[in-house]
């Protein structure tokens, strides 16, 4: 569920008309709802709540930026990162280190030191390698860095390939066959506290059913692992529920349902459960707001030419995705049509052949359940200046993330003296 409603006719974003938000700021411009932000926070902690004292680290990658963070900050979430930018970003929104978890398989040196001097909670491990280099790291602080590894299940999520993270060909988590003799040898570092087991196995899961066969597995890991002596105290489930695309297919498994299932498979695992949501807290709480710069028939059915393209929203490109696309004021009419952005690629469409609402030049349309993997994804190709951010709370809005100035593209590069005349 979320908080964009048609009132009278137009499409509102809590109680902000969209059109007033297109009119100050232009477009494309994301906009996010807090008050979705909250509900689905609220919904996945009461998912949870027969659970003791929970850690949910939301996903930074989904969408970092600062005002949604602190939003999530005053919820009290922590945050999931996987690099020294998330790490800052989410402190310098006000979550706490010690709610915050680092994943990734390619933590640098540089990433450990700036992790272990904000105190983070944990840091999931990838690899044995890098088991050795994060305790030589705290060795050479004179800190011991509170650590978990990620294992690699080889469970099929289910999913599109590129967001697939749990089988053994995938580059994440050590191989569950290895777990065994990696923690012996992580017990020996002694800049690592070994505490805790982890787990992510893909994103836009839309069955339990792998999950819970991961979870069964760390569960019967974490019983081997303290038959072994170790002294196992935190079990990271990952993120990866889906959110609802398209409203012709079932809708994913809620929150609610999630929780059951993670309540029943985890009884009597005595730890501390911790969560990395992403998508299912951000999605469905922001939308990409494009206005249509020009109608062209093509040989069998007319291109809607909107001002957004793949370098605003990537995911129709990346992942074949689907983006409900409303026009903010329906004319009640239908047409079939193919959606697409400015850039010079073909891949550049966001729906092909699709029913949508009737539009016009200058109509505004826009694309929805885009609060996760939008913005955060965006680039410049094209030279095309990255998108605003506005977020939305009742009657209030503001800019969150003002438009760069195109010449802040050209400023950015320089000519080197040789090439001066
Ligand atoms: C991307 C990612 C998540 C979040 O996934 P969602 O599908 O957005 O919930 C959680 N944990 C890790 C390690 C990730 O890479």
């Amino acid at each position: 569920m979320d908080h964009f409603d048609y009132r009278a006719g137009v499409l509102h974003a809590e109680d902000v008309p969209l059109a007033e938000i297109a009119a100050q700021v232009g477009t494309p411009v994301y906009i996010y709802s807090t008050a979705t932000l909250e509900r689905h926070v609220g919904v996945f902690r009461e998912a949870l709540a027969p659970l003791a004292d929970p850690l949910v680290a939301f996903a930074v990658k989904a969408n970092p930026n600062a005002a949604v963070l602190a939003t999530l900050a005053k919820l009290g979430l922590g945050a999931d990162v996987v690099s020294a930018g998330e790490l800052l970003r989410a402190i310098a929104a006000g979550i706490p280190a010690s709610r915050i978890v680092f994943s990734g398989v390619g933590k640098t040196e540089e990433e450990m030191r700036l992790a272990l001097e904000h105190g983070i909670f944990q840091f999931n491990l990838e690899s044995e390698p890098e088991a050795e280099m994060l305790s030589e790291v705290a060795l050479s602080m004179g800190k011991v860095a509170s650590v978990a590894y990620r294992i690699n299940p080889d469970v099929d999520a289910g999913t599109h390939a590129k967001i697939s993270t749990g089988k053994s060909e995938n580059k994440f988590g050590i191989p569950y066959d290895r777990a065994l003799v990696a923690y012996d040898r992580a017990a020996q570092l002694a800049g690592l506290d070994v505490q805790g087991v982890a787990v992510h196995i893909g994103s836009q899961l839309t069955d339990l059913a792998p999950l819970e066969s991961a979870f069964t597995k760390v569960g019967a890991l974490i019983e081997r692992l303290r038959d072994a002596g170790h002294a196992i105290r935190t079990a990271d489930l990952g993120g990866g529920l889906g959110v609802p695309y398209d409203p012709a297919l079932p809708v994913p498994p809620s929150p609610a349902a999630y929780g059951a299932m993670v309540v029943r498979v985890t009884q009597g695992w005595n730890v501390r459960l911790m969560f990395e949501p992403g998508r299912v807290i951000v999605g469905n709480a922001g939308v990409l707001l494009s206005r249509v710069i020009r109608v062209k028939q093509g040989a069998s059915q007319p291109f809607v030419i909107v001002d957004a393209a793949m370098n605003d929203l990537l995911r129709p490109s990346l992942y074949d995705a689907w983006h409900d696309i409303r026009a903010v004021r329906p004319r009640n009419a239908q047409v079939q049509a193919t959606v697409v952005g400015p850039v010079c690629e073909t891949g550049d469409t966001f729906a092909t052949a699709r029913d949508i609402d009737a539009v016009e030049a200058d109509d505004l349309l826009a694309f929805m359940t885009a609060g996760a993997y939008g913005a955060t994804m965006a680039s410049t190709y094209n030279s095309r200046a990255l998108t605003p951010e506005v977020l939305v709370t009742g009657d209030q809005w503001a800019v969150v993330r003002a438009r760069p100035p195109v010449e802040a593209l050209i400023e950015g590069d320089s000519i080197p003296d040789w090439l001066r005349g």
